[in-house]
């Protein structure tokens, strides 16, 4: 179910413009005008996973209806108009989300980011590390206001232990002084354990000497704020380091998939070849490697046009997922993909690839008003310890021998006639 934004603005025009942003984040919007209307929406009962609140409305000049809203225990981002510096301070008295200059457009750019963030922190967890208790309470305060997911540790050696525990942490924000391990010794091991690409490290610290923000970095930190700090300036870096992360996430996948058929490419499959069958050939676990190619696949294009093709492509690829769940399956190009797959034994291997290609033999599949129909042929090698290149060259021969052979079949490395 969409999740439903509460947008308290008495301005017809600006409301129209958040009601349209947020109806492209994919949120159901309810406006209302004046400080009357968010109360009688709020008795009745009505639910909101959050409010954008208009800092004057007619019947409520001064910032009442953010409290009305925060008591309901919405959470609200507030936009102002008035940006003196006790406006401020009243705002950021209460625990809001943020509050948002209505200067110019670049507002509600900003509002647009904060509400995606509000929806998709609790995917980003944090770690923070204090030994205070009270300086880590406010931490984590200002994070859950966020909607972060939150973790806790009073010194460096527990934090280490939590991260192990929780995969899903993708910041440490640390204390300098702690007891048993120091922020900056904690930095240090991090940096032995995770790379930055996935985990940021944020250290703080109240000494006002600037040489410990340059320690934090030279010891693999990748910012640094100094207590006290104002929830702007908080925020701001949070967010930063996150997006860097996400951007950074966002890259690498991109970088190794395939762009039509959503799979894994080339690269990703030799990558995760390359450090998987040294672990299947130790343990001794009965795995092969297989390339599979469509036949005649140009006819399909120079039949029903190279869309159809395409579409034809994605849908073999939903096959293959369907068929080998739990294997690695990439398109390394054109028409042709690469397996590799592990199982009980080799014959369980053999029949799993055969159950594939007789199911995408019997397939229809529709394109348009069309019904296209198709045959793949495939070379496999079975538990082989050889170079990769060299166990990808056996399979390509193999598959080559396929072909030769008729089309709509296996042949296996070493198995040919
Ligand atoms: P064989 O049975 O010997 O494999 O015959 P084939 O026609 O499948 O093989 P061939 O290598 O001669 O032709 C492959 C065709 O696949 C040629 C190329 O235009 C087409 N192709 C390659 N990549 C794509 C793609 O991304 N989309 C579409 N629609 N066609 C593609
Ligand atoms: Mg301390
Ligand atoms: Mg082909
Ligand atoms: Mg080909």
């Amino acid at each position: 179910m969409a999740q439903r934004l509460l947008v308290v603005e008495d301005s017809k025009a600006i409301a129209k413009v958040i009601e349209q942003l947020a109806k492209a984040l994919g949120f159901e919007v309810t406006v209302a005008y004046n400080l009357a209307e968010v109360e009688s929406l709020l008795q009745g009962g009505a639910s909101f996973f959050a409010a954008t609140v208009d800092y004057a409305l007619p019947d409520a000049t001064d910032g009442e209806a953010i409290a009305c809203v925060l008591s309901h225990g919405i959470q609200a981002v507030v936009l102002t108009g008035k940006m003196d510096e006790l406006t401020r301070q009243k705002i950021l008295s209460q625990p809001v989300i943020d509050y948002i200059p209505k200067e110019n457009s670049q507002a509600f750019l900003y509002l647009k980011r904060i509400l995606h963030w509000q929806r998709t922190n609790q995917e980003n967890g944090i770690l923070v590390v204090d030994d205070s208790l009270s300086a880590r309470n406010h931490i984590v305060e200002l994070l859950k206001r966020r909607n972060f997911s939150v973790y806790v540790a009073s010194d460096g050696v527990k934090a280490l232990e939590v991260l192990e525990q929780h995969p899903d942490i993708k910041m440490v924000i640390t204390d300098l002084e702690m007891p048993n391990m120091d922020g900056i010794e904690l930095t240090n091991e991090i940096r032995k354990r995770y790379t930055r690409d996935r985990l940021a490290v944020i250290g703080i610290s109240g000494a006002s000497n600037g040489i410990h923000s340059a320690r934090f970095i030279k010891n693999g930190a990748d910012d640094f704020l100094r207590k006290p700090f104002c929830p702007e300036e908080f925020y701001c870096r949070i967010t930063q380091n996150i997006e860097n992360l996400n951007n950074i996430k966002q890259i690498q996948r991109a970088a190794n998939t395939d762009y039509l058929t959503d799979l894994p490419n080339r690269r990703a499959f030799i990558q995760f070849s390359q450090s998987k069958i040294p672990q299947y050939v130790e343990q001794n676990t009965a795995f092969c490697l297989a390339m599979l190619d469509i036949d005649y696949f140009k006819k399909i294009n120079d039949t029903y046009g190279h869309e159809a093709g395409d579409n034809v492509l994605k849908m073999v690829a939903l096959y293959m997922r369907k068929h080998l769940p739990g294997a690695m399956i990439a398109r390394l190009g054109g028409e042709e993909f690469a397996v590799l797959l592990t199982g009980v034994d080799d014959d369980q291997l053999y029949a799993r690839l055969d159950d594939l290609r007789r199911e995408l033999s019997l397939a229809q599949l529709s394109y348009e008003n069309h019904q296209i129909s198709l045959t793949v042929s495939i070379g496999v090698v079975f538990n082989s310890d050889d170079k990769l290149a060299a166990q990808m060259n056996a399979a390509d021969q193999a598959l080559y021998n396929a072909k030769e052979n008729g089309r709509n079949q296996i042949v296996v490395s070493g198995q040919e006639d």
